[in-house]
This record gives structure tokens, C-alpha cells and sequence, in this order.
């Protein structure tokens, strides 16, 4: 008989055990740990009360990290037997990110899941081996375009989906801000700079409109687009960015070739082919997920805190979390933990400006320093 994907791989953990006992633990082991820990009577009771701590959370309990304070953030202990679907879940929620973005987005919430698990669980992912191998690009490396402020320098593009219409749909927009990397992803019927303008308003009366727009597509389509825009708002002024070198256009279209593929596996995942819905999940996993270049999410430079899925982003045990349905249950839960987890904003959130400050000059530093090897790489 041949075994499951999630059997293959709980199978290569145990393997791996025999040599990380103190990282890996086997489902008996874990909940004997949590006896052990509550009683703490054995011989081991000193070196489990210096390392772990139970989450007491209605009627489940949960083996966290040792915190020094309350304040810490939870780190959760996984077992091998669910490590499979922790690893699954933030696989999807990157939109298949890669090890990185994973490690990132795991070490959140969990405290014992390994690189080594993560890249084993991406070796075994079929979205991501059928992914296409992306053209290299070579030839001249351009200085990069700096921007300091959020909405000084927004890029819009288009992907040409017309060998997969879906319905009337044929083409993807993606504006994306250039210095928080936030994107805004729309289907389109065509490649019209009306149409485009028309979606681009709808996104600049919600976040503001930039100073410059610029395009890959070139600067004829961006001016018609601007008069387009003034047609529909005519306080509106901007101007458009000056053509740039090709080469240029390197990390643009390679973050175009990673919105095609994400937009894949979801279809994949969803056993659907209308992508008009999917791309709105890839733009929220593009902007919650870690963005190599800024070093955080484009949503934390943006917003200045990280996106939420609701409950599903709290610090409550993702078992618990799924059977919550009102806020009565939701206080059941919270006077029964053991320790309050968060659910409340984040304390971040009563200094909003200060902490979104902070975020844009990381992302600007970043940048920088990026744009940096690029201009040593020229001269060297
Ligand atoms: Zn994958």
C-alpha cells in the first residue's frame, strides 16, 4: 500500500527523532509531558519546569515554551503527528512561500519546528515542484529607485492572462506601492488604459494617490492612464515615471512571475478555476507575509501591526479556535486560560504612529542597503 504524503513525512520526522530527541516529540511523549509537567514529581521536574509551561485553555491543554513573563509571546510545542498540518498551514497562508517566509511565519507561533521539517515539507509539496523555472535574467544591473515615503512611487502592471480567461476576465492589474511593497491585485476584461484607470481610482480614494506612476508596460500607457485618471478626478496630478533601462524591470517581473504562481496553487488548493477570486487571496498573502527586501510584511510597514485572520491570528491553540462561535464562547475560553492570551490588540496598537515609523525606516534601510550591493556589484 502506498503510503500518504502527510504518512511519508510523519514517518522522516521519527526517523530524524533518533537523533533530535530534544527538539522533536512523539504525540505519547508530549502528553506525558504535560502529566509530568502538572505533577511535576518525577526526577526530571526541575528541567521541564525551566522549559516548558502548560497553556490551560478550557479544557485543552497545550505544552508552551517557558516564558520569563506573562508578557512574553506564546511559542507552542508541536508534536511530530500535527507537525504536518501546522507546516501545511503556514505553507498556504505564504501562498506557498519559500523555507524563509515559512521559518518566519512558523516561529511566530511555535517553538519546535525545525528548518530541516520545513524544507522536507516543501520537497513534498506538488504546487511548488510543478512551479515554472523562471527565466534568468542577466545583462546590466540598474541602480534602483529609492522611495522614502509611502505613496510617493506607485507601479502598475499588467499579466497577461489570455491563454486562462475566466469569463470576460483576461487580464491581472497589480499596483504596488514602492516603498511598503503593498500591492493591490484586480482582474480586468482588457488591457485598456481606461479600464486601468478606472481601478486605480478606486484604490487611490482608499489609500491616497502617489506622486509618480510608473509602468513596466511603458511611459505612453502610463500618460494615457494619468489623463484617463484626471478625466475621473480632476484635482488629481501626477506625473509619470521616466522610462526606465529593461533590465530594470527584473524584480517587477519576477514578483509578477511569484503572483502567477501563487495564483496557481490556489486553484490548485481550491479545486477551482476562477482566479478572479484567487487573486485576492494572493494579494492578501503577498502583503502578509514576510517580503525579503523590507525585511517584515508590507502590510506591517503599511498598517504598522500584522494582518489578522480574526481569532485564527490570536495566541489561542488552533484547535480551540475552531470551534469558537460567539463572543460568549470566545469569554468562556479566556477566563478558563490559564494565562490570558492575546486577543486584544496588540500593544502596539495604542502607538500606532510611532510603531509604523519605526516599520517604514526599517523597510527604507532595507532598501538601502540592498540598493547598495546592487551599485557595488555595478562597479565591481
Ligand atoms: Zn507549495
Amino acid at each position: 500500500m502506498e503510503l500518504s504524503v502527510e504518512d511519508t513525512f510523519k514517518n522522516e520526522l521519527y526517523k530524524k527523532y533518533e537523533s533530535l530527541e530534544k527538539v522533536l516529540i512523539p504525540k505519547p511523549e508530549y502528553f506525558l509531558l504535560i502529566n509530568e509537567q502538572s505533577s511535576a514529581k518525577s526526577h526530571q521536574g526541575y528541567y521541564l519546569l525551566s522549559k516548558y509551561e502548560i497553556l490551560q485553555c478550557g479544557d485543552v491543554e497545550k505544552l508552551i515554551r517557558r516564558r520569563k513573563s506573562n508578557d512574553d509571546p506564546i511559542q507552542y510545542y508541536v508534536h511530530i503527528e500535527e507537525t504536518f498540518d501546522v507546516i501545511k498551514r503556514a505553507h498556504i497562508a505564504t501562498g506557498h512561500g519559500g523555507r524563509d517566509r515559512m521559518v518566519k511565519e512558523l516561529g511566530k507561533k511555535y517553538a519546535n519546528v525545525t528548518r530541516d521539517s520545513i524544507e522536507l515539507f516543501k520537497s513534498m509539496c506538488n504546487d511548488c515542484q510543478r512551479k515554472r523555472v523562471r527565466p534568468m535574467t542577466k545583462g546590466v544591473v540598474v541602480r534602483p529607485i529609492l522611495s522614502k515615503e509611502f505613496s510617493a512611487r506607485g507601479q502598475v502592471d499588467l499579466i497577461d492572462m489570455q491563454s486562462l480567461p475566466h469569463g470576460s476576465f483576461k487580464w491581472i492589474m497589480v499596483y504596488q506601492d514602492h516603498l511598503t511593497k503593498f500591492v493591490v491585485i484586480r482582474p480586468l476584461t482588457s488591457k485598456r488604459a481606461a479600464e486601468v484607470a478606472y481601478q486605480l481610482m478606486d484604490i487611490f480614494l482608499l489609500f491616497g494617490a502617489p506622486h509618480i506612476l510608473q509602468s513596466d508596460n511603458g511611459s505612453e500607457f502610463t500618460a494615457q492612464i494619468i489623463s484617463d485618471l484626471k478625466e475621473l478626478w480632476p484635482e488629481l496630478v501626477i506625473v509619470h515615471g521616466k522610462l526606465r533601462h529593461p533590465q530594470s524591470q527584473d524584480s517587477v517581473e519576477r514578483a509578477n512571475y511569484d503572483i502567477k504562481d501563487m495564483l496557481v496553487a490556489w486553484m490548485s488548493e481550491n479545486d477551482t478555476a476562477d482566479w478572479t477570486i484567487g487573486v485576492k487571496f494572493v494579494q492578501f498573502r503577498k502583503n502578509s507575509s514576510f517580503n525579503a527586501g523590507i525585511k517584515q510584511s508590507p502590510y506591517a510597514t503599511l498598517f504598522g501591526i500584522e494582518a489578522r485572520i480574526g481569532l485564527s491570528s490570536s495566541s489561542l491553540p488552533h484547535d480551540v479556535t475552531q470551534k469558537l462561535q460567539t463572543e460568549d464562547d470566545l469569554l468562556a475560553i479566556l477566563s478558563s486560560s490559564s494565562t490570558q492570551p492575546d486577543t486584544q490588540p496588540l500593544p502596539e496598537m495604542t502607538q500606532p504612529t510611532s510603531s509604523i515609523d519605526k516599520k517604514r525606516k526599517l523597510a527604507i534601510a532595507a532598501q538601502q542597503k540592498k540598493a547598495e550591493r546592487v551599485v557595488k556589484r555595478m562597479n565591481e
